[in-house]
């Protein structure tokens, strides 16, 4: 679970708390939330179906004098632990035409005074609730007397804060929600209060950071590389370029994210800022997070930027030696203009003549703050980050602080029309639609989370030899684990081979770009965050055809219909990404990387505003009287986490 001593079982909150409360008869309507307490009047057995079993048995309670059918989906191991008499409390989703309950949780025994408020936590398989629990416990007694907060007296005063070891022991064992909620206020301000420091003061820090003064330059310089294009530029993508050439411009060093949706045209305004930076006389680079995607920019600059006289070379993990040792010489000599590759470009061993300009490309994949890792490569380079994850306006400023920001809002004048629809493994409606997009000549994305086969869930491997099966000589494989050179050919053979069937993991998530694709179906789905998604169906209906993308999940699953149901509705990236961090609770770290937005541990970006917004104003409070005895401390370890993991880590 990530977890390597008592300290880190302490920070691991629990998930969500179920507040139990038996139900009364008129709660009991379909797909409401219930609980019920009551002995287990028949065995425990298991009802197999379709690629998921359940643990079942039947509960009789004797308020509401009848019994219910519990179905534990993914929990057959249940038959192990629970037998006919035990007395249980169980709560779930009510389904009234079967009188069943499709089971969250139980807890064995009646509910006493102490358990009412249940602890839910995120662990690994195989490691049940209590046991973990009992874990904690013990781990909290280990650290009774060692617990501090970097929350200053005067602000635990001020704010009438519980100490941060009762925070932990009422976050893991309390008596109502009152006490959680007092918990949650002392650990999330602590968590905000640290980020605004670190923010401030590397804010501080960058300030200082000018650049020698060039000659101003305004769009038109441009010109020879957009009038080269293929297309013609949107009006929001002149807007971004403007902008971004002002901030070029500035004495200071620009320090900006474009963001916008999947599809929004980003890539060509980096472009035309590389040649706006060219045409000053400086070096630039463009760094991607996976090979396949530097090799795609690689390939697109060739293209855009062809009879302008620039020279462009390639740079990733999968070059060899010599290609890469010749690569340094020519950057230290000033033979190269624009530089594309991977997180490769940024060892120690390369050293630029004349960096003017850095392009992040998928910023999230790489955390916020880069500045520092660019310090020494080149003192006067710009740094542009590109971001498919759009977050609201005041969400980025509250939580970026000093960056600037530039949104492309529209899409260029092709038209995205992708379909969503939610369906289960067996169902024939994928079927049909991989045909007919088969009997078109379109390409197919098939996605699962996992590599390896695995009980309960679909992976990759085995899909691939399901489909093969299916489609012979259609199907190919694509996944993390394959060498790059195999993942190359795998996403060369699915743009411009004849096979039209991709089996893959999340790594197309990224900004591959296959026009002819039209449909994906994606396993699982529930197992991704909404933002991701939204990312991976972007891949599809590229040239404005029809397309579709099937969401697919367990049948029963009436909270996974529930959360995807969004993506049926909705194709605005900024409302998806929205909902997405709006579903994320403390203890819920799951694809927050991904999200784009540093990863709290604590805190929610979105119902926490307010708490944001006061330890901002605290934060310019201490830094203020940073010489004051109270301060100093809190200041030092705010420095030694920017030194320890920089600003993205709260
Ligand atoms: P993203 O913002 O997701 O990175 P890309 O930069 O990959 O999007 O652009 C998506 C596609 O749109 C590319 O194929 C690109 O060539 C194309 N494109 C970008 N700008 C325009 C435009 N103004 N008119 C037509 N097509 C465009
Ligand atoms: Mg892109």
């Amino acid at each position: 679970m990530g977890i390597f001593n008592s300290y880190q079982v302490i920070e691991h909150l629990p998930r969500r708390y179920d507040v139990l409360n038996e139900s009364k008869e008129e709660e009991f309507v379909d797909k409401a939330r219930v609980t019920i307490v009551g002995k287990i009047n028949s065995p425990v057995t298991i009802k197999k179906g379709y690629k998921v079993s359940a643990a079942m048995f039947s509960v009789a309670s004797s308020t509401l004098r009848r019994s219910f059918n519990v179905l534990a989906y993914n929990r057959t191991f249940l038959t192990k632990s629970l037998n006919q008499d035990d007395v249980v409390t169980v709560w779930g989703i009510y389904n009234s035409k079967t009188n069943g309950i499709n089971m969250i949780n139980y807890s064995k025994g009646l509910i006493g005074p102490t358990d009412k408020v249940k602890p839910i936590y995120s662990l690994a398989q195989g490691l049940e609730q209590y046991n973990f629990q009992r874990i904690v416990k013990r781990c909290l007694e280990e650290y009774k007397d060692k617990i501090y907060s970097n929350v200053p007296f005067y602000y635990q005063n001020k704010y009438r804060l519980v100490s941060k070891y009762q925070a932990f022991n009422y976050a893991h064992f309390p008596l109502s929600m009152e006490q959680v909620r007092q918990a949650l206020r002392h650990l999330k301000y602590e968590e905000a209060l640290m980020f605004s420091l670190k923010n401030k003061l590397i804010h501080e820090e960058n300030k200082l950071l000018t650049k020698i003064k060039k000659e101003p330059i305004g769009l038109d310089v441009c010109e020879p590389f957009i009038n080269n294009l293929p297309f013609t530029l949107t009006e929001d993508q002149l807007a971004a370029c403007n902008e971004i050439i002002e901030d070029m411009n500035d004495s200071s060093l620009m320090y900006r994210l474009l963001q916008g949706d999947v599809g929004t045209g980003k890539t060509v305004i980096s472009f035309v800022a590389l040649y706006a930076n060219h045409y000053r006389g400086n070096q630039g680079a463009i760094m991607a997070p996976t090979d396949a995607l530097a090799r795609q920019h690689y390939k697109n600059a060739l293209e855009m930027f062809k009879n302008l006289n620039i020279k462009i070379a390639l740079l990733v993990g999968s070059s060899t030696q010599k290609e890469k040792d010749e690569i340094y010489h020519d950057l230290e000599e000033g033979y190269i203009d624009i530089i594309i590759g991977t997180h490769a470009l940024f060892t120690k061993k390369i050293k630029y003549s004349s960096l003017g300009l850095v392009i992040i490309d998928e910023q999230h994949r790489f955390g916020v703050n880069q500045r520092q890792a660019l310090l020494d490569k080149g003192k006067d380079a710009d740094l542009l980050m590109m971001s498919a994850t759009p977050i609201p306006r005041s969400l980025a400023l509250t939580l970026y602080g000093d960056l600037d920001i530039t949104t492309l809002s529209t899409y260029p004048n092709i038209k995205r029309s992708v379909n969503t629809r939610i369906t289960y493994p067996d169902s024939k409606l994928i079927d049909d639609c991989i045909e007919k997009a088969l009997k078109n000549d379109q390409k197919i994305y098939i996605v699962a989370p996992l590599i390896e086969t695995s009980n309960d869930r679909f992976s990759v491997e085995e899909l691939y030899k399901e489909y093969e099966r299916k489609y012979p000589n259609e199907v190919i494989l694509l996944h993390g684990k394959l060498k790059s050179e195999e993942k190359e050919e795998a996403l060369n053979e699915f743009s411009f081979g004849s096979k039209h069937i991709l089996v893959s993991t999340q790594v197309i998530e990224v900004g591959i770009d296959v026009k002819k694709a039209t449909l994906m179906v994606i396993y699982d789905a529930s197992n991704f965050g909404l933002a991701s998604l939204h990312q991976l169906r972007g891949r599809i209906g590229r040239d404005g055809s029809k397309a579709a993308c099937l969401l697919v999940v367990d049948n029963n699953d009436e909270e996974a219909k529930e959360k995807l149901s969004i993506l049926v509705n909705s194709f605005d990236g900024f409302k998806i990404a929205e909902e997405d961090l709006k579903h994320r609770g403390p203890g819920d770290l799951s694809g927050i990387r991904q999200s784009g937005l540093p990863d709290f541990r604590y805190l929610n970006v979105i119902d926490d505003i307010k708490i944001f917004e006061t330890a901002r104003d605290d934060a310019s409070y201490i830094i203020k009287h940073g010489d004051e005895k109270q301060f100093l401390y809190v200041i030092d370890k705010a420095k030694k986490l920017i030194e320890y993991n920089g600003v993205t880590k709260a």
